[in-house]
């Protein structure tokens, strides 16, 4: 693989330092330009992105296409139809006490960006954080992994051809150059990969004070009730656990179920598992294989044959795994102590929700959580009584696609989240800005030494604080001076007409 040499690691960040400084980035108009150029990017160079991928892991075109490149599309357009709102300064207001004071937060963007990417999905995970960085202002270096070799290659040069590259460089390579970014001139760091390395990534910042999202994985559990819909749900379960070979972050990992659901589960997700791949999936180029002879041992070395009732096949040559189910599964099995990563589905039974539960809480909290019933009660249920990253009902991964929603992990599943206007948080500072007039000099003078009794009673009452059981106090200053102007006309105009005589109370 080409790899950016670590002595030209210092000049990078003294370019991008010089571009951030000169306010480039802070431009809306360079944001905007920069977002179309990335669309443009994924939509012209699509093939080529997935060309690239099926070279690194026989990725199928159209879960490259759909995935990576119709996923950033989706964010570049959701952006640039929210920047404006997004970037201005936002007004906020709250108790009388500071009500002379004009106040704002001016969202503002930390400078340089190190966004660091996993292979699995190697142009979303380091692309669609680009968006947020982009839209908050930033300058960015972006480290995609080097388990993608190819991919990592096109992302720079494609990178180099559409985007100014005074503002976001590409850095190839591997651990050396990871750490020598991670000590470099950055204010924001953004890890996608394992916990074990998000951890590194932690102590890194926390020597520089930088602050850091790490979106990392674990063990997504899926509990599938009885009243499921069971065709629906094999077919939806057997979907998430194959596509990207089960690479997904947010891949269902494992099941936990009845012995009697288990029973009527089986086969359907064996029928839509042929249905996708047919008999013979290592023939299909419907069908993802495993990313290296590394994580093809790890994976394999999970299947444990005693256990396994469908698939099971192995092919060292091309790292392929075979679509898997292990059953009596306990939670001493190899396949339940790491993250699967791979096509194996293991399910463990319980009795009830409530097992399910206990199983769930018992271990480190999941990125994500999956429940299916037809009993919206139970769902609440589930979900009031865990923690996951996210959740969704009667259907897996889909929650992470809507731009609305944010995405990320919780404990060790991660820290921070992004996706929509969460990436344009993410990638910002929010600054606070108070603007406190002269003219309200007098009000504010009992603030000043020598304190006396009196004074600090009236402040002590002013800033005492009060529970909003009315919304009048949120009304603000100019709600109130209203009120008080209209009180002493309205004073002055009765008592002039009791004065005239005009009026007979
Ligand atoms: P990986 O091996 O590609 O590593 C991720 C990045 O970390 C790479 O860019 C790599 O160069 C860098 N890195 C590796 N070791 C390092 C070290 N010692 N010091 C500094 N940098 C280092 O990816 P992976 O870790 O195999 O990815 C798989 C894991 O990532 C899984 O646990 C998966 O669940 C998780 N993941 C999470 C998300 C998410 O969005 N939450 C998405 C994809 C993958």
């Amino acid at each position: 693989m080409i790899e950016t040499s670590i002595d030209s690691i210092p000049n990078i960040f003294q370019d991008l330092r010089a571009s951030f400084n000169a306010g480039k980035t802070k431009s809306l108009a360079w944001r905007k330009k920069q977002l179309e150029q990335l669309f443009k990017m994924c939509d012209e160079q699509k093939e080529v992105f997935a060309s690239a991928a099926y070279a690194d892991f026989h990725r199928p075109t159209a879960e490259t296409l759909l995935f990576d490149c119709g996923v950033i599309r989706n964010e570049c357009i959701h952006v640039l139809n929210h920047i404006d709102e997004w970037a201005r300064d936002e007004s906020r207001s709250d108790s009388l006490a500071y009500a002379t004071m004009d106040k704002y937060i001016h969202p503002e963007p930390f400078g340089i960006c190190l966004i660091i990417g996993a292979w699995n999905y190697p142009f979303l995970l380091t692309l669609s954080p680009l968006v947020g960085a982009i839209a908050a202002g930033n300058c960015v270096v972006l480290k995609p992994s080097e388990l993608a070799p190819n991919s990592a290659a096109i992302t720079a040069t494609m990178v180099e051809r559409y985007l100014d590259t005074s503002c976001i460089r590409v850095v190839l390579g591997a651990v050396d150059q990871t750490q020598t970014l991670l000590k470099g001139d950055i204010n924001h760091i953004f890890y996608t990969g394992s916990t074990s390395v998000g951890k590194l990534i932690m102590k890194a910042a926390a020597e520089k004070m930088v602050p850091v999202i790490l979106e990392c994985g674990g063990k997504s559990p899926v509990y599938i009730a009885d009243d499921a819909n069971i065709a629906v749900t094999a077919k939806r379960i057997a979907w998430g656990k194959t596509i990207n070979c089960g690479q997904t972050c947010v891949a269902p990992d494992y099941i936990l179920c009845s012995k009697r659901t288990e029973t009527r589960l089986i086969p359907e997700i064996v029928k839509a598992w042929q249905s996708f791949y047919t008999d013979n999936p290592s023939n299909s180029d419907s069908y993802c294989h495993i990313v290296n002879d590394r994580h093809f041992e790890r994976v394999k070395r999970l299947i444990d044959s005693t256990k396994v009732v469908y698939g099971g096949q192995t092919d060292a040559k091309q790292n392929f795994i075979e679509p898997t189910i292990m059953t009596n599964v306990n939670g001493n099995d190899k396949v339940m102590q790491e993250e699967i990563f791979g096509p194996i589905l293991p399910i463990v039974t319980v009795n009830n929700e409530n097992e399910a539960i206990e199983f769930i809480n018992a271990r480190p909290k999941p990125l994500a959580l999956y429940v299916f019933t037809s009993n919206k009660n139970l769902a609440k249920t589930i979900i009031n009584s865990t923690s996951s990253g996210s959740t969704c009902v009667n259907d897996v991964i889909f929650q992470i696609a809507p731009p609305c929603l944010p995405f990320g992990g919780v404990g060790e599943s991660g820290i921070g989240n992004y996706h929509g206007k969460n990436s344009f948080d993410a990638f910002s500072h929010t600054r606070s800005v108070a603007y406190s007039p002269t003219w309200a000099e007098r009000l504010i003078a009992k603030r000043n030494p020598p304190y006396t009794q009196k004074k600090t009673a009236s402040l002590e009452a002013l800033t005492k604080g009060h529970r909003n059981w009315l919304p009048i106090p949120r009304l603000g200053f100019w709600f109130w001076a209203f009120a008080a102007l209209a009180t002493a006309i309205a004073t002055r105009v009765i008592v002039r007409g009791i004065k005239a005589n005009k009026w007979d109370f």
